[in-house]
């Protein structure tokens, strides 16, 4: 081969190789700068990713405590709000037994309005008490006629009463006219045991008067703190009950009396003359139905001008109030006592016979001769009866024929001498039956 050539080709390899390795300096160059920006770029994206981690576990630890604080809020509004549906369901408890007691005493209330007697009244009332203390004792006493005793008139559950009859002085709460509580170290009234028991007395008050006392009795000997409060809300329903108790007898009271005003006599306590005579339809009806007898008893007192004359109107009045309560003492139940007129009085025997009822009025006068009468201090003296008897339906077949009929009798009887019982006599005399 030429030398040239061969010279030439050697340049030519020489140059080649000079340039390559140029061109892999440069390359080396650019791939350490591309590392290095990747080394920046990665040691960028090392950092960005710790901020990052560094972002998301302060959120997590954020988000976990808003987490709990939420928790905490939400226990607490539960608890509130079971605190407030306790306060409801109790307040909807007490709203329920309020409204059973005030159910319960309008209910009481009505009857008592409706009773005719206080027989029936004391029973309406133990009924309402049994249902509205149904775990305790009590009693209702009741003031007496003479005010100096108050007796039980109702009693309920497994502990009567200590007594059933004391003096008002023996009762705080009547002495006071208040409730008077008796738990803990409180002063005992001395009609109840003084066992430990609680008890409440509670007065029986109408229009300023005290009629009687309420006593409701805890039954439990052994009681704590709780129980003392139990005691001291079940004083307070027992005030209200009082208070419609003590309305109701008064109105009763008050209702007999208006009643007794139309139907009785005030100067003898006895029947007047138009409720006899009502009855007396009633009861001759009856005696047909049943076919007994009747017998009508007309009584004059003798000469009874001689008492006013001798001892004033006034002695007048004590006579005829005497035979009146003695008529009233010794008539059984199915009699009806009462004052005709004047000195005149009609006693009804329902049932009787013609014999029965002569002697009863020959037993009457008799025994009215012995009372003794006296007025300021004096004696009055006998009192003698004339009395006619008459036989329904024997002698007289309706009202008034068989009043005419006891009064003809009676004539006779004040005919032949007073102090006397006369029968009417069929034969003698004819009364005709016609109320004309
Ligand atoms: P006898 O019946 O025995 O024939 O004689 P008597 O004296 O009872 O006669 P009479 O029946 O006529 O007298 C009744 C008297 O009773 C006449 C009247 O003045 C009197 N009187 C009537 N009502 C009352 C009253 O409420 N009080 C008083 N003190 N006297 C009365
Ligand atoms: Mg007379």
């Amino acid at each position: 081969m030429n030398p040239l050539i061969k010279a030439a080709q050697a340049v030519s390899r020489a140059k080649t190789t000079m340039t390559l390795h140029d061109e892999i300096g440069n390359l080396s160059t650019e791939f350490g700068s591309m590392a290095a920006d990747l080394k920046n770029h990665q040691d960028k994206l090392l950092s960005y990713g710790r901020q990052l981690e560094s972002i998301i576990a302060d959120r997590t630890a954020e988000l976990a405590h808003e987490k709990a604080n939420l928790e905490i809020s939400v226990a607490e509004r539960t608890s509130q709000l079971n605190a407030a549906n306790d306060v409801l369901t109790k307040q909807a408890a007490a709203l329920r037994k309020r409204n059973q007691e005030i159910t319960l005493f309008s209910k009481m209330n009505d009857f008592l309005q409706s009773c005719t007697s206080e027989t029936e009244a004391y029973s309406v009332i133990s009924e309402a008490v049994t249902q509205l203390f149904p775990d305790d004792s009590g009693a209702v006493f009741v003031l007496n006629g003479s005010h100096d005793t108050l007796e039980s008139a109702a009693i309920w559950g497994q502990q009567p009463p200590a007594k059933l009859s004391f003096a008002p002085s023996e009762c705080w709460a009547y002495r006071r006219g208040q409730v008077h509580l008796a738990i803990g170290q409180a002063q005992r009234c001395a009609h109840v045991d003084d066992d430990g028991h609680m008890y409440a007395c509670l007065p029986l008050l109408a229009q300023d008067e005290t009629l009687g006392v309420l006593l409701i009795l805890d039954c439990a000997a052994v009681h704590d703190r709780a129980d003392e409060q139990r005691m001291i809300e079940k004083s307070a329903l027992a005030k209200t009950l009082a208070d419609n108790i003590g309305l109701g007898i008064a109105n009763l009271k008050l209702r007999q009396d208006m009643r007794d005003l139309s139907i009785r006599d005030q100067r003898t306590g006895l029947f007047n003359r138009r409720y006899m005579e009502e009855a007396l339809a009633l009861e001759l009806h009856r005696t047909t139905r049943n076919n007994e007898q009747l017998a009508v008893i007309m009584i004059d007192i003798d000469k009874f001008k001689h008492f006013n004359d001798s001892f004033g109107h006034d002695g007048g009045d004590t006579v005829l109030g005497a035979l009146g309560a003695f008529l009233q003492k010794h008539v059984r139940g199915s009699d009806i006592p009462c004052r005709w007129g004047g000195d005149e009085f009609i006693l009804i025997l329902s049932p009787t016979t013609t014999e029965g009822a002569r002697q009863r009025a020959e037993k009457i006068r008799q025994d009215v001769m012995l009372l003794n009468v006296s007025l300021a201090g004096r004696d009055l003296g006998q009192i003698t009866l004339s009395l006619g008897v008459a036989i329904y339906p024997d002698d007289a077949a309706e009202v008034k024929s068989i009043l005419k009929a006891a009064d003809v009798a009676l004539f006779h009887a004040k005919e032949a001498g007073r102090n006397r019982v006369a029968m009417f006599d069929r034969a003698a005399a004819s009364v005709p039956d016609s109320d004309e």
